[in-house]
């Protein structure tokens, strides 16, 4: 029989409490889902039981899972070509907000790039690099112009096209938690899922951004406040192949890993919006990445580049005093 083996991601970050959490009672609470760590600090003088907000995340998991045949990602992409799969409103209502980060950077983001994924998944596998006829094959079915969604019905048209969150639906699950938190009227908190992240309440959290090539090491502290942060680096998910590092962000125009930074942070009011963001931040690179962030409103990022050369948008420069790090 096979071994199910559980890859654990590493959180990219560190929540920095100790000094915030005095005299005040906090429920902290830790679940390995979604292939990483997730974690519920709240203030709950009550004790008031997480349960339902564990259940909501569970069930969200399930849909979202591309793996999973019961998905609802699962569903669309076996209806590809063939007809329109009918969805839940959490579906089609995050597929519209991936269509917009997708409109907004130009095809950057792209929720249709999962077999230029899969083909890089399987290169990981074989250590043998894609050959072009392999890369123009999965680029043809890649365009998220050509998904159709009409009510809560979502279709594919081509058969071969392939659709996938992954990219936005951690974040988006940590904002859904969130709510459920509230609804339970706890009203100071934070969830982290492996390195996506939304403080609520009144508190000021410290994060410590990981050093992306010495991940025990905090390389600087980001202070969130009522909003969300997520990182996005190569440093998680990768294979090495002759000394050169292949991740799991793909760069839709090359077809390759994107490989103009090795750590984005970015910084905003909604997990999701955090998520796709420092996704679209890392594989624009500093130079693209700080002007397309700058433009958004109440959002900052840090970006570095492969050098170890630290850029950030204007809104960080006080907090971010380090110009470079050794690689
Ligand atoms: P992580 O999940 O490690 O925090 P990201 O949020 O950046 O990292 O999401 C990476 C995942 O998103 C990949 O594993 C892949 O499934 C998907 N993905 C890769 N490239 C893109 C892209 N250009 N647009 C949208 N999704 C992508
Ligand atoms: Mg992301």
């Amino acid at each position: 029989m096979l071994k199910k083996e559980i890859l654990i991601i590493a959180s990219l970050v560190f929540i920095l409490t100790s000094c915030l959490i005095n005299n005040h009672k906090i429920t902290k609470e830790t679940k390995v889902l979604m292939d990483t760590f997730v974690e519920i600090k709240a203030e709950n003088p009550n004790q008031i039981s997480l349960d339902p907000v564990w259940k909501e995340a569970e069930r969200l998991i399930k849909i979202f899972d591309n793996h999973s045949k019961e998905g609802e990602i699962s569903l669309i992409n076996k209806n590809s070509g063939v007809k329109p799969a009918i969805v839940s409103k959490e579906v089609s209502g995050l597929l519209e907000k991936a269509i917009h980060f997708s409109e907004e950077s130009d095809g950057i983001f792209d929720p249709t790039v999962v077999p230029l994924v899969n083909l890089w998944k399987k290169s990981a596998k074989t250590k043998t690099l894609p050959t072009l006829k392999e890369l123009n094959y999965a680029k043809k079915n890649i365009n998220y112009k050509k998904i159709r969604i009409k009510g809560t019905g979502v279709y594919l048209p081509v058969k071969g096209m392939s659709l996938g969150l992954g990219a936005i639906a951690k974040g988006f699950i940590v904002d859904k938690m969130v709510n459920s938190i509230k609804e339970l009227g706890i009203e100071n908190g934070i969830v982290n899922a492996g390195g996506d992240i939304r403080a609520f309440g009144k508190r000021e959290w410290k994060i410590g951004i990981q050093h992306p090539r010495n991940p025990a090491k905090v390389l600087f502290v980001l202070k969130i406040k009522n909003q969300s942060i997520a990182t996005s680096g190569d440093y998680e998910r990768f294979f090495l192949l002759n000394g050169k590092r292949y991740n799991h962000i793909i760069d839709p125009r090359t077809g390759y890993p994107a490989d103009k930074s090795i750590s984005a942070t970015v910084i905003t009011s909604k997990a999701a919006d955090a998520d796709a963001l420092a996704t679209i931040a890392f594989i624009l690179g500093p130079k693209d990445g700080i002007a397309f962030i700058s433009k958004i409103d109440e959002t900052e990022c840090v970006i570095i580049d492969p050098a170890g050369k630290v850029f950030a948008t204007s809104g960080l420069l006080d907090e971010i005093k380090i110009k470079n790090i050794s690689i």
